[in-house]
């Protein structure tokens, strides 16, 4: 129930924080701009050749003398500059009587043509695509993963022009893309470059399904070796829309959407990557055939992800500015709180076991409680310096903090308001008053929506955990719901963070200022052994670590450009904080029906 006054006071906040959206517009003017300029990409791939992407753009109704093509410097989603360009061979124009047109190259990621005026313009240039993504391979002899900012230029001045697409892929191949289908199952349509891009292509052989919730259509296709219960995948995934769709959002936000998943063998840790209306998901098969579940978290995050930074996002996060990085203090909300829900969704839906929720929320405890650089980097700070730190790099984890703090506000929120309102409603409230507006919010307006919904003052709890270093309330906070923290400290090895990805174990970060770090491991080294014998994950790692004692050494084999280097780290020790969450002695009913409201999924 929530109070007749309350819901006065609270339409009262909502109608002003629509007004003032009224006054800067809800949608940008030149959203509706179309000059007749035409652009339309061709992409191929030539059989048996595994090292590029061909791409032709054909532009007609041009009537400038200069066209300038740029590469995306990042793409959405990963946080760090990427430069693509780097991968672009053989760049070409010619106009409609197909002569060469001059090129020059006037920046790292962007070309100039001298079209002298000519309304038909084709640009080529092939992308390589031999070190493959992060995720691993994006192609062999029966597929191929596109992806759209490392693959395709936009033309500057045009971003905002409708785009067209034909994939030239052999006749057996089929296409899963959450772009706009034609009557030409090859070509797809998009409003605007951004929506293009931002949306990848699987092409190939691979199995497909598709189930409707409230008619819309959700296709799931899996590459690779498909040896679990798809049946038991395909109904986990149908759990995971239904509850965010139908009992979180209270809304479904695109036509289509497409779950990409890649499967590989061996039992390394999944990935993936949100897109406006699609998702590219990495999972190792071996461990999908033990439970189809261990396929559910990544899942339950990339979904979340259609509102949760793609749609409720930060002003810098769409309409995109690929030249340069574009920073925002709300990583912290973008992907920890995603996190957190992720968690939460799998919890409410019975996915997971409450003991398991609570263990996984332990666990971020843990990760935060052991890293001594939370005095020193807030949850605003993080996701800022990511561009310059790197994922695994120095600092904390704007993921592992952000998903704390997710925890932490919901029960806050709900202890205030005596469980009528949670951070479910935040996320409405964000939705209603920016995603359907399709503005950005700017990262002062988490703090105001938090505050509308509850109706309380959270600038003291944004001040000191949010935008501040001061220790997270565990204790005080998780005793709303009748829980507590227990925690145990030891002294462990330590050599820094790495983090390493794939088949050949490619480092993609490292604190530079660990003793691994300072031993001279470096980005885009791969590993190939460490103390004598190979490794295959962070497991692996952890053990031959855990094995050493302070002052001994742990010698690294890696590659780098071609040579084999011996890199020596010397150990040191650390003080490793394990948190557990207990449930308190004799919880009051309060605290009992709050737990239940909170991992049930009501609010009163
Ligand atoms: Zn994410």
């Amino acid at each position: 129930m929530i109070s007749k006054q309350k819901y006065n006071r609270l339409i009262g906040i909502v109608w002003v924080a629509a007004m003032a959206l009224f006054a800067v517009g809800p949608v940008r003017a030149d959203d509706f701009r179309y000059n007749g300029f035409e652009t339309t990409y061709e992409f191929s791939v030539h059989p048996g050749d595994l090292q590029y992407f061909y791409v032709t753009i054909h532009i007609a109704n041009n009537d400038a003398p200069q066209l300038v093509f740029s590469m995306p410097a990042w793409m959405p989603g990963g946080y760090m500059l990427a430069n693509f360009a780097r991968r672009v061979a053989d760049f070409q124009a010619v106009n409609s009587k197909n002569e060469r047109l001059a090129v020059q190259k006037i920046d790292p990621n962007s070309w100039e043509i001298q079209t002298k005026g000519d309304p038909v313009i084709h640009v080529s240039y092939k992308v390589n695509i031999a070190h493959g993504a992060f995720m691993g391979k994006v192609i062999d002899s029966n597929f191929a993963l596109v992806n759209g900012p490392s693959t395709y230029m936009y033309i500057r001045g045009h971003k905002n022009d409708p785009v067209t697409v034909k994939y030239n892929i052999p006749e057996n191949w089929k296409i899963a893309t959450g772009l706009a289908e034609t009557q030409n199952p090859a070509i797809f349509t998009a409003p605007n470059y951004d929506v293009f891009a931002d949306a990848p292509a699987l092409l190939g052989l691979f199995k497909q399904f598709t189930f409707r919730l409230k008619g819309v259509p959700h296709v799931v296709a899996i590459k690779g070796p498909v040896n679990f219960d798809t049946g038991a995948f395909i109904r986990m995934i149908k759990k995971i829309v239904t509850y965010e769709t139908q009992e979180i959002y209270r809304d479904i936000p695109y036509k289509k959407y497409v779950f990409i998943y890649t499967i590989y063998s061996g039992r390394r840790g999944g990935g993936g990557l949100e897109h406006l209306n699609s998702t590219t998901i990495g999972l190792s098969g071996d461990l999908l055939k033990e439970n189809v579940k261990n396929g559910a978290d990544v899942t339950a995050h990339e979904f979340f992800h259609v509102w949760n930074v793609k749609r409720i996002r930060p002003e810098v996060l769409g309409p995109f500015d690929y030249t340069k990085d574009v920073r925002t203090t709300s990583l912290w909300v973008c992907e920890g709180i995603t996190s957190y829900y992720a968690d939460l969704v799998l919890a409410r839906t019975g996915i997971w076991g409450e003991a398991k929720f609570l263990k996984n929320q332990a666990k971020m405890i843990s990760a935060l409680q052991s890293n001594p650089d939370r005095f020193k980097t807030s949850a605003e700070m993080s996701g800022w310096n990511i561009w310059q730190n790197g994922y695994g790099g120095s600092g904390i984890s704007f993921y592992t903090k952000g998903q704390i703090l997710g925890m932490l506000l919901d029960l806050k929120i709900r202890h205030l308001t005596n469980n009528t309102r949670s951070l479910d409603d935040v996320m409405r409230f964000l939705n209603q008053w920016f995603a359907k507006w399709d503005v950005g919010y700017k990262d002062s307006d988490i703090l105001r929506a938090v505050n509308a919904v509850s109706n309380q003052d959270f600038r003291p709890f944004f001040e000191r955990y949010v935008g501040g270093t001061v220790e997270l309330p565990y204790k005080k906070i998780l005793g709303y719901a009748g829980l507590k923290p227990v925690f145990e400290k030891k002294k462990v090895p330590y050599i820094g963070k790495i983090a390493f990805f794939g088949p050949q174990n490619r480092v993609f970060a490292v604190d530079r200022e660990s003793p691994i770090g300072k031993a001279g491991l470096m980005k885009e080294d791969h590993i190939l052994k460490i103390d004598g014998r190979k490794i295959k994950n962070r497991g692996d790692l952890a053990k031959l670590l855990n094995a050493k004692k302070p002052g001994q050494t742990l010698k690294f084999l890696v590659k780098r450009d071609g040579k084999k280097i011996t890199i020596t780290a010397a150990v040191k020790s650390r003080e490793k904080v394990m948190c557990k969450i207990e449930t308190t002695a004799s919880p009051a009913p309060e605290q009992l029906m709050m737990r239940k409201a909170w991992l049930h999924g009501a609010t009163d």
